[in-house]
């Protein structure tokens, strides 16, 4: 498949079609097509065969979308930045990726940048003195070139730029497609994921791929509920694309039901653990849709398992699974000494393939601690080593947490999301965090951010009580958190999932 080629030819055919909606703002197919191969064609002019990377900033705006295409049809990479980044971030990435070009749509001032600047009102004037002017598709983005890079929180403090190539992009699409197929040709797709997080990608790539109508919830609407749902109510969204805490959040009124969205058809999570009870709810409220779980870190290309969920799953011991591997790439279970476990076993998730990052931009020593080569018949393919626990059972991912989140208090070895799941079995619990508290760098005790799905009519520290009871019920004494604390809600980060750093801050 050649992507940019097949996104071009759905802009001919559905020249008419709506490709997004952004309030009251409407982007055509063939709008989408005749704004990024204008914008291209500057950005060749200007740059030629120099291929550095250019910073896109905004939020969910048509010029974002046009903006991705434009670079990749001039052969860059581009590097998506959501206004939700605070501006030493932004630094950050700038020094990091020497970027010549920053289409600042989102309108921000930058004062350590001394390359070109595009504003919304220069990309307008592009739009139109370019739009005319004989299109070179020779610059087209090409196999192993960086198509997009997504800078991810480091541990050192500096933002990693995760390179994902136009092979890798490719390979996630062509297995992936599949799941994104609605019974309607024309039909509406959920554009909520910021543009930051790899999930984004489903809804953009897939969903222009497949000539969808793109419906945007933006952060503004995310924040006032009646703006969300006075959206949702119009939007005919069948595709579902988000992570489950945004489901979480929607799903606390009552009207997130069928009559809100009639035309849904599937609700796709992934980025954190799917719970059973957010299952079971959605499952209520829309009796007609599917469920699908997709797990996959952003090393290697937005998601590399997936499931459908079915009422049976509700119902096993096993907590809801991630799903099978993607058909075109190969994830391993392996033991601290990085070999293959066996069936059954929980172990470290490895992934090889050609979905795997070529590494952090600029970054040996991180590249060298997180990714590693093997030769294939193919040729050499990338591996990564994740740092996430699962196991695999009748060739169904499980997953069981993070390895930096297993921790040693008094000598015993403890997976924090284990206390994590067995809490969810609570039938009023609703969703938990659960977070070491450290004194002089060692861990002290466990803590528990809890928030209920119903209110029960009792103190605090009742209710503490209550849910170590409980959990004692199903955990050794040592695994029970010394402390419990009810929270309405949960932080919420700019990928959409819930903020364990901020949560941790507060601990302090
Ligand atoms: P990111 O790179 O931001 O996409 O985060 C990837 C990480 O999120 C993975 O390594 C997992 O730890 C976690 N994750 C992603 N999808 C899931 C899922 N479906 N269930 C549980 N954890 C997930």
């Amino acid at each position: 498949m050649n992507l940019l080629k097949a996104i071009d030819e759905i802009c001919i055919k559905y020249n008419e079609r709506i490709c997004e909606i952004y309030r009251d703002s409407k982007l055509t197919y063939g709008n989408l097509k005749k704004y990024s191969d204008a914008l291209s064609k500057y950005i060749i002019l200007k740059y030629g065969k120099d291929k550095s990377p250019i910073v896109i900033y905004g939020h969910k705006e048509h010029e974002m979308l046009i903006s991705f295409l434009a670079c990749s049809k001039s052969g860059h990479a581009y590097i998506p930045i959501d206004t939700t980044f605070p501006k030493d971030r932004i630094n950050d990435i700038i020094e990091s990726s020497s970027p010549k070009l920053f289409i600042n749509i989102g309108n921000i001032n930058i004062d350590k940048f001394d390359g070109e600047m595009l504003l919304q009102q220069d990309l307008k004037y592009i739009f139109n003195k370019f739009s005319s002017s004989k299109f070179d598709e020779s610059f087209y983005i090409k196999e192993n070139d960086v198509y997009y890079m997504l800078y991810t929180s480091g541990s050192t403090g500096k933002p990693k730029g995760v390179q994902i190539t136009y092979k890798a992009l490719k390979t996630f699409i062509e297995w992936f497609m599949p799941y994104c197929k609605t019974r309607e040709d024309e039909s509406v797709f959920l554009n909520q994921v910021s543009y930051s997080f790899d999930v984004s990608v489903i809804s953009v790539y897939i969903g222009l791929l497949l000539g969808k109508t793109l419906y945007v919830i933006d952060k503004e609407m995310t924040s006032n509920f009646k703006d969300l749902f006075k959206n949702l109510n119009i939007s005919k969204i069948a595709m579902w694309i988000s992570t489950p805490s945004f489901a979480e959040m929607c799903v606390i009124d009552n009207s997130f039901n069928k009559l809100l969205l009639p035309k849904l058809e599937k609700m796709f999570f992934a980025g954190e653990v799917l719970s059973k009870k957010l299952v079971s709810t959605l499952y209520e409220r829309f009796d007609n849709i599917s469920i699908i779980n997709g797990y996959g870190p952003t090393e290697t290309t937005v998601l590399v398992t997936a499931i459908e969920i079915n009422k049976n799953m509700l119902h096993s011991e096993e907590p809801i699974p991630i799903g099978y591997s993607m058909n075109n790439s190969k994830i391993m279970l392996v033991d601290d000494a990085g070999m293959e476990i066996k069936n059954g076993e929980k172990g470290e998730v490895y992934i090889i393939g050609d979905n795997v990052s070529i590494g952090y931009y600029k970054n040996e020593e991180m590249n060298k601690k997180h990714f590693f080569t093997i030769e294939s018949s193919e040729g050499v393919k990338f591996g990564y080593k994740t740092g996430d626990l699962a196991y695999k059972k009748d060739g169904i991912f499980y997953y069981c947490g993070r390895k930096d989140f297993q921790i040693k208090l008094n000598g015993f070895r403890i997976e924090l999301e284990d206390i994590e799941n067995n809490l969810r079995k609570l039938d009023y619990v609703s969703n938990d965090v659960v977070l070491p508290v450290k004194h002089n760098e060692k861990i002290s005790y466990i803590a528990a951010l809890v928030k209920l799905n119903k209110s029960i009519d009792e103190k605090e520290f009742k209710i503490a009580m209550k849910i170590k009871n409980d959990l004692g019920k199903l955990l050794p004494t040592y695994m029970i958190p010394r402390k419990i604390k009810l929270v309405d809600k949960f932080p919420i980060n700019t990928n959409g999932k819930i903020d364990r750093k901020a949560l941790q801050e507060d601990l302090k």
